[in-house]
């Protein structure tokens, strides 16, 4: 019994090897790519049901590795945050996102992820207000989006760099709502300008009362509280007719748009609206 247990823990060992080498990989792939120019931004429309017209875009991070074909964000994402590479591609995707956006019409926003690791400097307001600057994009067309990690650090750091950047006219969203760690106090401690219904309740929503309780009471919450509320992940106009039943301002998803390469944005934008 005694040697069997031996040869568990070997075949253990050797997986956690395995693991850790296949990480240790992914990083050292991860710190090229950026010096590679592996990264690439897609754009995916933001469509406002009461003007029924586009009124922003949500960059999206893609990585074309030559060696491992497309790698999805969720995967290389949360490494790139515990590695805090996520900090110069962090930088890299608010460049060119306002860059990109500097060329559409002025009347469209552009609406960047940005990872709670890049709020524990506070260098990350330096980073935005640089952008804006060297890209001549004007800060109310900028939106970050940020999860409630973010509101999760003590010492308010992040708090008081989103204080800072909203003074210049940038905006901000809260992202994934209702997944995570939730609070509605998040809601009263800081304006956000739009809350965005994680894709689960909203797809969800179909099939079960409980889901659609959920994005009509998130829907009410920001109508009372002036936020805009976008439903993610809209596949089917059944979803589409749902939640704009259930009050929410804006939709989000493969129904209106799969994310576009920055060159078909301005062709999109221009046929006007959708559907
Ligand atoms: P997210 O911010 O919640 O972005 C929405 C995700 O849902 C995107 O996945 C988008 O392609 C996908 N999506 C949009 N509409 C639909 C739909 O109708 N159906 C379905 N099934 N999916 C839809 P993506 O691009 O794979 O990104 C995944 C996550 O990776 C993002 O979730 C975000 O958390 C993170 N991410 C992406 N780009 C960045 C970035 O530049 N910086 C940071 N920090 N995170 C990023
Ligand atoms: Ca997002
Ligand atoms: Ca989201
Ligand atoms: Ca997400």
């Amino acid at each position: 019994a005694k040697q069997d247990r031996a040869a568990d823990y070997c075949i253990f060992e050797s997986g956690m090897d395995q693991t850790m080498r296949a990480r240790r990989a992914l990083e050292t792939d991860l710190r090229r790519a950026l010096a590679l120019r592996e990264f690439a931004l897609v754009y995916q429309p933001q469509f406002d049901l009461q003007s029924g017209r586009v009124t922003g875009l949500e960059a999206l991070l893609r990585w074309n590795s030559p060696t491992r074909g497309p790698v999805s964000p969720m995967e290389f994402i949360p490494l790139a945050e515990e590695t805090g590479i996520i900090s110069p591609i962090g930088e890299w995707v608010l460049r060119t996102a306002c860059r990109d956006a500097a060329g559409w019409p002025d009347d469209i926003t552009v609406a960047v992820n940005v990872s709670a690791v890049q709020f524990a400097n506070r260098a990350l307001s330096t980073t935005v207000l640089s952008a804006l600057a060297d890209s001549g994009l004007d800060p109310r067309r900028l939106e970050l989006e940020i999860t409630e990690s973010v509101m999760l650090d003590a010492r308010g750091t992040a708090l008081g760099v989103l204080q800072r950047l909203r003074a210049t006219g940038v905006r901000v969203s809260l992202d994934d709502f209702g997944t995570g760690y939730s609070s509605l106090g998040y809601l009263r401690s800081f304006p956000f300008d739009k809350i965005k219904i994680d894709q689960s309740f909203v797809r969800g929503a179909s099939e079960d009362r409980g889901n659609r309780a959920i994005v009509r009471a998130i829907a009410s919450l920001g109508q009372n509280l002036g936020m805009a509320t976008v439903a993610e992940g809209v596949e089917t106009t059944e979803h589409m007719e749902r939640v704009s039943t259930a009050g929410c301002t804006h939709v989000q998803g493969y129904l209106i748009s799969r994310p576009l390469p920055p060159e078909q944005v301005r062709a999109f934008l221009a046929r006007g609206t959708v559907a």
